[in-house]
């Protein structure tokens, strides 16, 4: 049963659009259970409804005009109590409604199942039977488990839904929810990124028939060339029979089904890329069906063949594409690569199926002051090409398909928006007091790609964050000394005489550099930071001398160490940097050694602060790694963005204890995560001590403005209340009112 499920879902996987899929739904589920009906209800937005939208064995001519409110009938009861009911006879149960139950004269036996996505009911499921019986506990696993698999599965489709009511505007728009991660509002058109999978690569028609082919063999080819060579090199390590694995997958790659099936679509005038994924879907579903687990297996065999010939068929034929103006960046996973191939007079906003306010792409989307939402859970992106759409970045809402009045009341917004900015910018060369005459000394954070020399460094008062791991992965081989003196040069004599804190590379995690290779299940726990330079001695060293050589005759370099976690790296590391220094003097050049810091984001360093403060100057809290380790909620995965918050009381507490250690060892202690550039959150750290905040230069001037706008003693204040308090949304509420009651309800964040 619990495989049969599975297979419905695959097949849904391969339909094309919803109303296909969800008959399949209803049509299979009838059959697998024996019911007399089934019927599927989805909920529209719009109307606040769950719609009928498929329904086998009863009143078919109900389907897209029967719905149902929340707690409406029985079906409204499973989507207002999100919980599954097995009736014998649903006449008996109090929510029984004659009008809301479709066809339900004859019907007795009733099983409704929610299908949840996000935590919330997106569509319900229900059988009947005409006899007086629940249904067994085979069916309710079956169909529990199907509405499970759907409900993980929705987004996706009703995407797919959407997409294909786009060409009838009078059903509207649709509203798509994810996360806020670049601040700022944008209309445009969509145009997608190079797709890395199948599943989203877009349909495109073509018109040189003949090239396409020929590209597209061109990559067979050399797919099966990589595989044969791949055979040889293990042929050594594997047995015989493990090898003839290759020989499997090339047959695979050459068989008729997969070069025949993608040439005759191509003939059909579908772009190669988009031949290969239709062929690929139609080869894996036919083996998705195989009860057998080994058959069942190839499917994935198949898609991996899939993604090898696109690979092909992205480098053979790099697309040299046109950006039209104001356009919107969309993909699965958007990264610093692709946003840097859109010229930025272009590029209004960024989408991305993947990522999360504290992934580094937004990090970059916010140094660029582009706005973006993500973590669209499995948004069938490669569906909108071409789509119009408002992005709203601060609540984290993508609308597909607006509609004329739509976009003008969001132009007036965005025009609201850029008075707001206008104001804030008259701040920019007042200084961060408070009302009562405390000096915050307010840091900027670069190094994610902007131009940013071209900034007024007269209205900075220093860079409390570069990182320097953008530089590397932005590039196709390791930077020399040379190419990183000149950067590091560069911006420390632009920002002269003001402190420029540079962080040695932090790679890995989601920050990959390029042109390294390194297979690792957990990257954020594995070889990051501090402990990745300390495994390549030759990439630390280059990095350290040319920190030193930059920093000659100008003395305003500090260095910060990332992702220290024990005594012996911040040893081994000062070591290399002594050692450095030395070399640099011995070969005759004018070096000092610049002052060092330790980045606080793993918590085992909380707890080592003394030890450290005897080996380093200055701390800097990191807020996105620290909060992410102390909660262990993966500060890239989407499905727990809810739930990363550093408000966390755990969070304030950590912040606080680790002000006290730096403190009593005379230690200075500044904060560089993003928490510091949210305007409440910046008054709580300050009021818990922290000594200096270092932000993305877009939070800066609303910072700014809450920061001139309390006394030092009324930050102590909240920070002495949220210690008190055990949840973040209380702690967020006390900020909200404090904003609100001195005026400043523009930088309220609503969650
Ligand atoms: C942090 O972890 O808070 C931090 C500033 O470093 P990064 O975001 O680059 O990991
Ligand atoms: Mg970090």
């Amino acid at each position: 049963m619990i495989t049969s499920s599975k297979q419905i879902v695959n097949e849904v996987y391969n339909t094309t659009h919803l109303d296909e899929a969800l008959s399949l739904i209803v049509k299979r589920s009838r059959s697998t259970m024996g019911a007399d009906a089934c019927s599927v209800y989805i909920y529209d937005t719009q109307s606040d409804r769950f719609i009928l939208m498929a329904v086998d064995g009863a009143m078919p001519e109900e389907v897209g005009k029967a719905h149902v409110s929340r707690n409406e009938g029985l079906v409204g009861w499973v989507a207002a109590h999100e919980e599954v009911i097995n009736l014998s006879d649903a006449y008996d149960h109090p929510s029984f409604d004659h009008v809301a139950n479709i066809g339900n004269g004859s019907f007795h036996g009733f099983m409704g199942v929610p299908i949840i996505y996000h935590g919330r009911t997106a569509g319900v499921l229900a059988a009947q039977k005409h006899v007086l019986q629940t249904f067994s506990d085979d069916d309710a696993a079956f169909f529990t488990t199907l509405a499970f698999q759907l409900g993980e599965a929705m987004h996706h489709l009703l995407t797919k839904w959407d997409f294909s009511r786009l060409n009838e505007p009078a059903r509207g728009k649709m509203l798509i929810h994810g996360i806020p991660c670049a601040p700022g509002l944008a209309v445009g058109n969509i145009i997608l990124s190079q797709p890395a999978d199948l599943q989203s690569t877009p349909d495109r028609n073509v018109q040189d028939i003949e090239s396409e082919v020929n590209i597209f063999q061109a990559a067979v080819i050399a797919v099966k060339k990589e595989l044969q060579a791949g055979k040889e090199h293990m042929r050594v390590s594997l047995s015989d029979e493990t090898l003839s694995m290759f020989d499997a997958y090339i047959m695979m790659l050459e068989s008729d089904k997969l070069i025949n099936g993608t040439v005759a679509r191509i003939r059909n005038g579908q772009w190669a890329r988009g031949s290969l994924r239709d062929t690929i879907f139609e080869m894996a579903y036919v083996f998705d069906q195989m009860s057998d687990p080994y058959l069942a297996a190839r499917a994935e065999d198949i898609r991996n063949i899939g993604r090898q010939v696109l690979t092909h068929l992205q480098q053979a034929a790099p697309e040299s594409r046109t950006y039209p103006n104001r356009c919107i960046l969309a993909g699965a996973e958007v990264g610093p690569a692709e946003i840097s191939k859109v010229p930025r007079d272009r590029l209004a906003g960024i989408v991305s199926v993947q990522g999360s306010a504290l992934s580094h792409t937004a990090i970059i989307c916010r140094a660029l002051e582009i706005p973006a939402v993500m973590g669209l859970t499995d948004l069938a992106i490669g569906n909108l090409e071409d789509c119009e759409i408002m992005l709203d970045g601060n609540q984290g809402v993508v609308c597909i398909n607006p509609s004329p009045m739509d976009i003008d009341a969001f132009r007036q917004r965005m025009q609201e928006e850029h008075a707001i900015a206008a104001r804030l910018e008259t701040l920019q060369r007042l200084p961060a007091q408070t009302m009562d005459g405390v000096a915050i000394p307010i840091h900027v954070n670069l190094g994610g790609g902007a131009d940013e020399l071209s900034m007024n460094a007269e209205e900075y008062e220093g860079v409390g964050l570069y990182r320097t791991e953008f530089f590397f992965i932005a590039r196709d081989t390791l930077p020399t000394e040379e190419e990183q003196y000149r950067l590091y040069r560069d911006l420390l004599k632009f920002f002269a005489p003001k402190p420029v804190t540079i962080r040695t590379l932090d790679t890995g995690g989601d920050k990959r550099l390029p042109f390294l290779t390194i297979a690792e299940t957990n990257p954020f726990l594995g070889r990051r930071g501090i402990r990745f330079t300390l495994d390549h001695t030759e990439v630390f060293m280059t990095q350290l001398r040319a920190l030193l050589r930059a920093n000659a005759g100008i003395g305003n370099l500090q260095i910060l160490f990332p992702m220290i976690s024990r005594i012996n790296e911040i040893d081994t590391t000062l070591g290399l940097l002594d050692r450095a220094h030395s070399d640099l003097t011995a070969e005759g050049r004018d070096v000092t050694k610049p002052r060092t810091g330790a980045m606080i984001e793993v918590p085992s360093a909380v707890y080592i602060i003394a030890e450290l403060s005897g080996r380093v100057d200055f701390f800097s809290i990191g807020t996105n790694d620290l909060t992410q380790f102390l909660l262990a909620v993966d500060r890239s995965n989407p499905w727990v963005q809810g739930i990363n918050d550093n408000l966390h009381p755990a969070v304030v507490h950590v912040v606080s204890d680790i002000v006290q250690r730096a403190h009593l060892q005379n230690k200075p202690v500044g904060v560089c995560g993003e928490m510091a550039g949210d305007p409440a959150s910046a008054l709580l750290l300050l009021g818990l001590g922290v000594d200096s905040l270092s932000m993305t230069p877009s939070s800066l001037p609303r910072v700014k403005w809450a920061i001139r706008s309390f006394t030092m003693q009324q930050a102590r204040g909240l920070a002495d209340k949220a210690l008190k308090i055990d949840n973040e949304t209380d702690t967020q509420q006390l900020l909200n009112r404090a904003l609100k009651a001195v005026g400043l309800n523009a930088l309220v964040r609503e969650n």
